[in-house]
């Protein structure tokens, strides 16, 4: 374990509410992340792997879902207690998130290098041509040759590779603290998944960035991660270092979860 907790979390709660019944879809977790490593939460569909990550961002869907309990601190500051002004702070500078399809998170009807300056003039102080320049190498850091380019492209242009990488770029432009990629290559296919996991990897170890990686592929994680949470049900069935996982899994479903990799 390497460094400072860069997020801890204690007993997160969140539900969804359906009249006066409550099904809580995040039940009673926790789990820390440190500077520079990489945290894979696995479980199957719908173990509460998504709502876990869009309660830290504070994202959880209204009026139905609520955090009704726990803390997240994150710098030693509680996240749940915060203002939604200073959240709003929080997700465009100090925690980055990337869906799994890049198409719903970037506009059609704007250009790659609209949609790069805007973020970054948005959260920066910087002139437009300021940020059109770190666009440009922006891009050429997640592997675009010819960025200048891409900058004039529209979304459809791109392949969801290419999107993702582009949403990689501007997760990653205000140097967050946090990075959660919540199944980024889910959509993708294997060449190119291997692309964007290997170029996540190379900017983790360069910005010593902690990362929550959500995903439901044991390869991705035992090439990525350090340390994994294994989700069930809304529920930490178990946490391990990498190695420890594959050689002795303590849960059954962890245990199951291996046995089905081909
Ligand atoms: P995962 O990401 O692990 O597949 P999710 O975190 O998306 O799972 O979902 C956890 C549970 O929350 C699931 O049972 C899902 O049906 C439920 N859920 C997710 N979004 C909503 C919503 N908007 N309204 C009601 N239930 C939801
Ligand atoms: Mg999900």
């Amino acid at each position: 374990m390497n460094g400072e907790t860069v997020i801890d979390i204690r007993h997160l709660k969140t539900s969804f509410f359906s009249k006066k019944t409550e099904l809580p879809v995040v039940d009673d977790v926790s789990f820390s992340v440190h500077k520079g490593e990489t945290l894979a939460i696995v479980g199957e569909s719908g173990s509460g792997k998504s709502m876990t990550a869009l309660s830290i961002m504070r994202l959880v869907p209204t009026p139905n879902g609520e955090i009704v309990d726990g803390e997240i601190y994150f710098n030693d500051r509680d996240l749940l207690k915060q203002k939604e002004k200073e959240m709003f702070k929080v997700r465009g500078n100090e925690i980055s998130m990337i869906f799994q399809e890049p198409m719903t998170s970037l506009n059609p009807v704007y250009t790659i290098g609209d949609q790069i300056r805007e973020q970054l003039t948005y959260h920066q102080d910087i002139t437009r041509r300021e940020a059109h320049q770190i666009g440009i190498e922006m891009l050429q850091t997640v592997g675009f040759s010819r960025a200048k380019e891409i900058m004039g492209e529209y979304p459809h242009r791109l392949s969801g590779g290419m999107r993702q990488r582009v949403m990689i770029a501007m997760a990653l432009s205000n140097n967050p603290q946090l990075l959660i990629a919540d199944e980024p290559t889910t959509a993708l296919d294997v060449t190119v998944q291997a692309q964007i996991l290997e170029l996540m990897q190379k900017l983790s170890k360069e910005y010593d960035s902690a990362i929550i990686l959500i995903t439901h592929d044991l390869g991705v994680v035992a090439e990525l991660a350090e340390r994994v949470v294994v989700m069930y049900g809304g529920q930490v069935v178990e946490e391990a270092p990498i190695d420890e996982l594959f050689d002795d899994p303590l849960h059954p479903y962890s245990e199951g979860l291996l046995n089905s990799i081909p």
